[in-house]
């Protein structure tokens, strides 16, 4: 980890130091968890722009809590989620941010899936000419919800699809159903980097109760994760401010593994969901971020899995 990196690491813990003091109506349904553990540092910036280490061209763009990627080349840039849920300044800082490095034209913004916290906001880059690529169930949930502040995707991908602008390719891989049934993990082969938002939180308990999950399915996204080549991963939130690896991957594998086969036996016992939330503990990850926060809720959404089948 060089400099850049141990930047964005330090500016990272900051915000999610600063998300903390959004007030509660403020804060996006889905957003993964800030983490408490940081101490608020007054004169931290709300967001910030690092090009990843060892790249050409690749950015890493967070406003508050939020990360996004973007790509430049010199045929035009290739970004992701907008991340202006509730916060159209985001949108606008992103946008100032991309311009301080390139004029070049947006040509892409790729949906991570379709989740408002993270996709909110993109009609400014719609009205540059951005062309909107998402997950295919991206596109037909956002179609459904109508939500007045979320572009809806042009251009869908079902599988897989390879966008290639500028010498640089980023290819777009649908790995199953996990969190939400539309993530779309975003590798660049030859930085070996990937993006991925909301499903690899490293070093984190899963938000709340998982909502919007498919527990068991998750895994196996996981396995196809692993599978693939890349060194480095950009979450879409900073947790603890690193970039994750691929034995952030694994460890969160078998957290959830672990934590599915605890609560299997507790629904087998009756115990779900209110006894197994209060006794189903796994505490070597108690160090991870919203550990006492989010546990008990983890339970409850395998409790609903395994106790009742749904
Ligand atoms: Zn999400």
């Amino acid at each position: 980890m060089r400099i850049a990196v141990l930047t964005l690491l330090l500016l990272a813990c900051g915000a999610a130091a600063l998300a903390q003091t959004t007030p509660p109506a403020a804060q996006p349904p889905t957003a993964q968890p800030a983490a408490p553990a940081a101490p608020a540092t007054p004169a931290q910036p709300a967001f910030v722009t690092i090009k990843v280490d060892g790249t050409d061209n690749v950015y890493v763009f967070r406003y508050q809590g939020y990360q996004s990627m973007f790509v430049v080349t010199p045929e035009g840039v290739i970004a992701t989620d907008p991340i202006g849920y509730l916060r159209p300044q985001a949108v606008k800082t992103y946008l100032d941010e991309i311009r301080k490095i390139t004029s070049a034209p947006i040509k892409y913004v790729v949906y991570s899936h379709h989740h408002f916290d993270h996709i909110s906001g993109g009609r400014p880059f719609k009205d540059l000419g951005a062309t909107f690529i998402a997950q295919r169930r991206a596109k037909e949930h956002l179609e459904a919800l109508q939500y007045s502040d979320a572009v809806i995707p042009d251009e869908v991908v079902d599988e897989k699809r390879t966008l290639a602008l500028g010498g640089t390719e980023l290819e777009l891989s649908y790995v199953g159903r996990n969190h939400s049934d539309n993530s779309l993990v975003m590798r660049l082969p030859k930085e070996k980097l990937l993006f991925a938002v909301d499903f690899i939180p490293i070093e984190a308990v899963n938000f709340r109760n998982v909502p919007d999950s498919w527990p068991i399915e998750w895994e196996d996204s996981l396995k196809k994760v692993l599978a693939m080549d890349w060194d480095r991963l950009i979450p879409g939130h900073p947790y603890k401010g690193r970039l994750g690896t691929k034995e952030d991957v694994k460890n969160l594998l078998a957290f959830m593994q672990e934590l599915s086969a605890e609560v299997k036996q507790a629904a087998d016992q009756g115990k779900c969901a209110d006894t197994a939330m209060k006794e189903v503990k796994l505490e070597k990850y108690q160090t991870w971020l919203s550990y006492g926060q989010y546990l008990a809720g983890n339970v409850e959404r395998y409790c609903y899995w395994w106790g009742r089948g749904y």
